[in-house]
């Protein structure tokens, strides 16, 4: 098994991890209830569905139809 030869120095350590932080994604909001949605993403608080404005659906029509 390959074992290390040296220790990481601390400072290779943070250079390393310097890459690690998470980029924020969220930029869109819902056109419908105004909640933040992400893109091509169905709106959690309202069902609505905005990609390029063709497809809706509605929760209160999913709960009345099943
Ligand atoms: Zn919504």
């Amino acid at each position: 098994m390959a074992v290390p030869k040296r220790r990481t120095s601390k400072a290779r350590q943070g250079k390393r991890r310097s890459h690690h932080h998470l980029k924020t994604r969220q930029n869109t909001y819902c056109t419908r209830c105004g909640e933040p949605v992400r893109p091509h993403f169905v709106c959690s608080n309202c069902g609505w569905l905005n990609s390029q404005a063709r497809e809706a659906i509605l929760i209160e029509e999913e709960e009345e139809g099943s």
